[in-house]
């Protein structure tokens, strides 16, 4: 059985078709690319799946889970934009973070020494604030809250959009460790980051999938892929 199942998803804001009859099932232990220009919709699948909006219409199964309530455990969410309180440490953040997903404090310590370890950030930098870090480690550091909780599917919304190379080179190594791991849904509008990581690509034009498939195939189909579809 698919981990997640997508059956004709729509959604409105107001007027506006953001998304439209959008249906894809996501396998077991894949990394997927979510690939389209600005204003494709992108963020709208993510927020939908991540029970962050609720769709006009259509189904999102996950597994054999019913409610919302049931998946929510299930899923680790990344937005585009993530907030951080700048003034705590990165430990102290993912100590909270931990609380509030409703960890015992102590477990909540021992994850976030866990999860500093598995990003990358040394003890030292662990009592820094957060304010000082680079923008690849609070990207490494959001992700870390994504997981605190050890979900079964990551959405990342444009993890590595705003970042210099070195910072996108960190999270993207990141994330092919953990797709060993767990599930991973993220999206981009670069082309070669989805080729790098994912084992699948979803093209999205102006809210629709135009496409789905491995990038190999794509490539197949397209012959020059980087033309036909249009962006980076
Ligand atoms: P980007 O890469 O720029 O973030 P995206 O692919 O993530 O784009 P969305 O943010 O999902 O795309 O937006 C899809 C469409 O829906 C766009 O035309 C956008 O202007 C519109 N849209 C998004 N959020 C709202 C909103 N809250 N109210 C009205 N329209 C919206």
């Amino acid at each position: 059985m698919a981990l997640l199942t997508v059956q004709n998803l729509s959604k409105k804001y107001q007027n506006k078709t953001a998304v439209h009859n959008v249906s894809f099932s996501f396998p077991h232990g894949k990394c997927i690319a979510l690939i389209g220009p600005n204003g494709a919709g992108k963020t709208t699948i993510l927020r939908t799946l991540a029970g962050l909006l609720s769709p006009t219409s259509g189904t999102i199964q996950f597994e054999n889970k019913k409610s919302n309530t049931d998946v929510r455990g299930m899923i680790g969410y990344l937005p585009q934009y993530p907030v951080f309180h700048g003034w705590m440490t990165g430990k102290e953040f993912l100590v909270y973070s931990g609380e509030l997903a409703l960890l015992p404090k102590s477990e909540a310590k021992h994850r976030a020494d866990e999860l500093l370890e598995r990003i990358g950030i040394s003890k030292e930098a662990s009592k820094e604030r957060i304010s000082r870090y680079s923008g690849g480690m609070k990207q490494r550091l959001g992700i870390a809250q994504a997981i605190i909780h050890k979900p079964m599917l990551l959405i990342l919304d444009e993890p590595v959009s705003s970042l210099d190379p070195i910072g996108r080179r960190e999270v993207l190594t990141l994330m092919e460790e953990l797709k060993q791991e767990m599930s991973i849904l993220f999206s981009t509008h670069i082309l070669s980051d989805a080729d790098e990581i994912s084992d699948e690509l979803l093209l999205l034009r102006q809210g629709e999938i135009v496409e789905a498939g491995a990038m190999q195939e794509l490539r197949q189909k397209y012959q020059t892929a980087k033309i036909e579809i249009g962006f980076e």
